[in-house]
């Protein structure tokens, strides 16, 4: 039987391309993705015509790898899944990319999003949302949904997406992949079309941790280009994948397991606890009180910095141009017809916030009370050197269900959102399925630069449940 290509983990595929050659394994990727595009929808491009690059020798031999739409690549249109950036070719590759193709990499593809980053569902995004793999009629999770559900699907070997208030680690965990926010600063933001820039990073999503690992070595470090990059040394994160945690403190905060929680995850999560705590880690309770602010504090500090990043778009200089007989009327024009509903919104509630007048009611006490949830997590790895909770409070909704509620769909980000207003890094990983199939998510969060220690303990217990070995069935 020949090899099915698509299903290797990416450290799996750089041997086999040692072996066989890089071309083979994007043949089949991309054959995989004819079938199963249609379906779920998770690139919005990909190029069929792309060769595997003929830098062999190096770490990723010719790999591909697919990235989100907000990711800008050299010469091939890039959207953040919006109207208004249609037809804009960047001139110039964003460091990830540029790192990948260095490592041997071979782009595949951009993966779909919510428009600018803004969701939680993918269903912002405008050209229709991306499905979970797991169950068609559900949400892939946002923003990063079109990455996690194509690595998912094994339409790709691994992805990248960007995370501002979890929007990595709420399509892993919905997907059923694993997928890291790395600490603020760790990785180059230079190319990533802002969002919230003191939030935003890229992270990669992937089949398994070791492969998390392999990308943190070649994406990690700074960068000339991007000044809020992080000078601190790289380690090799491979090394820390010892299978070992004995004498690891993992806190569980009591805020974390909360009224209006799914049973079935909360059950997962308290068992996953158990289960580290066998292999010789010590669970403690830990408290972070202001945990319930963290939401509203995101949606003002956030969509302040949106608004202030989107002002950019305004049929000058990039993608869409609206005819119109006045500057202003080309401005209003093109940003009306060039942004969706949940952009428009951010944008009015951005520049509302930032206004003069409220803005010490808003923003700056905004930014008093993201100081409070920092401290909060100081507090708490004092005690322990890890934070165990749920990635999210349910498993995948139905496409449809929150859409009209953007309320509830923000309140579904309530454990994802503090670990980048703290900056500290944060991973979710496979920890299970509910009774239905969909998988569950498990995160675990670490002081800042000590990434280390995630991929250690996520590593440990990944290798001890093996729940990332199940795949949904697409056939
Ligand atoms: N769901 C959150 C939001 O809508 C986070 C998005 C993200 O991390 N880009 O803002």
């Amino acid at each position: 039987m020949s090899t099915l290509y698509h299903q290797l983990t990416l450290k799996e595929a750089v041997e086999a391309a040692k072996k066989d050659g890089a071309a083979p394994i994007l043949k089949s990727i991309k054959e995989r993705i004819q079938v199963l595009n249609p379906k779920i929808n998770a690139y919005l491009r990909f190029n069929a015509n792309v060769k595997a690059s003929a830098n062999g020798s190096s770490a990723l031999h010719g790999i591909p790898i697919a990235i989100k739409d907000n990711i800008c690549l050299e010469g091939e249109e890039t959207t953040c899944a919006s109207k208004i950036l249609k037809g804009h070719v960047p001139p110039y590759d964003a460091t990830v990319v540029t790192k990948l193709k260095n490592a041997g990499a071979t782009i595949l593809g951009q993966c779909n999003m919510d428009e600018f980053a803004f969701g939680s569902s993918t269903e912002n995004s405008a050209f229709g949302p991306a499905r979970n793999p797991w169950d068609l009629e559900r949400v892939a999770g946002g923003s990063s949904g079109g990455s996690a559900a194509a690595v998912a699907a094994d339409m790709a070997l691994a992805a990248l997406g960007s995370d501002t208030g979890g929007s990595v680690r709420q399509p892993a965990a919905f997907c059923g992949v694993v997928g890291l926010k790395p600490t603020y600063g760790r990785i180059s933001r230079f190319g990533l079309i802002a969002f919230g820039s003191s939030f935003d990073q890229i992270g990669p999503l992937t089949k398994n941790v070791e492969d998390s690992a392999i990308l943190m070595n070649i994406l990690a470090g700074h960068d000339v280009k991007d000044s809020t990059s992080a000078t601190q040394k790289v380690p090799d994160y491979t090394k820390a994948l010892t299978r070992n945690v004995k004498g690891l403190r993992i806190g569980l905060p009591k805020e974390y397991f909360v009224e209006g929680m799914d049973k079935e995850v909360e059950a997962n999560i308290r068992g996953a606890a158990e289960i580290f705590k066998k292999m010789g880690a010590e669970i403690k309770t830990v408290s972070l009180p202001h945990t319930p602010y963290s939401v509203a504090v995101y949606y003002i500090v956030a969509v302040a910095e949106a608004s202030s990043n989107l002002g950019r778009f305004d049929g000058v200089e990039f993608g869409l141009r609206a005819d119109a007989k006045t500057l202003k009327e080309m401005y209003f024009e093109t940003r009306n017809q060039g942004f969706g509903a949940e952009a428009k919104r951010r944008i009015l509630l951005g520049t509302f916030v930032l206004s003069a007048g409220y803005y010490e009611a808003y923003y700056l006490k905004g930014q008093k009370v993201r100081a409070l949830i920092r401290e909060d997590f100081n507090q708490a790895f004092r005690e322990v050197d890890l934070i165990l909770g749920p990635t999210a409070p349910t498993p995948a909704f139905k496409i449809g269900e929150k859409t009209s509620d953007p309320l509830a769909m923000y309140l579904s980000d309530i454990f994802t959102i503090p670990a980048p207003l703290a900056g500290i890094p944060a991973m979710s990983l496979p920890s299970g399925f509910t009774s239905a199939g969909l998988p569950i998510g498990l995160q675990l969060s670490a002081r800042p630069f000590e990434e280390e220690t995630i991929f250690r303990a996520a590593h440990a217990f990944e290798q001890e449940v093996q729940v990332y070995k199940k795949k949904p069935n697409l056939t």
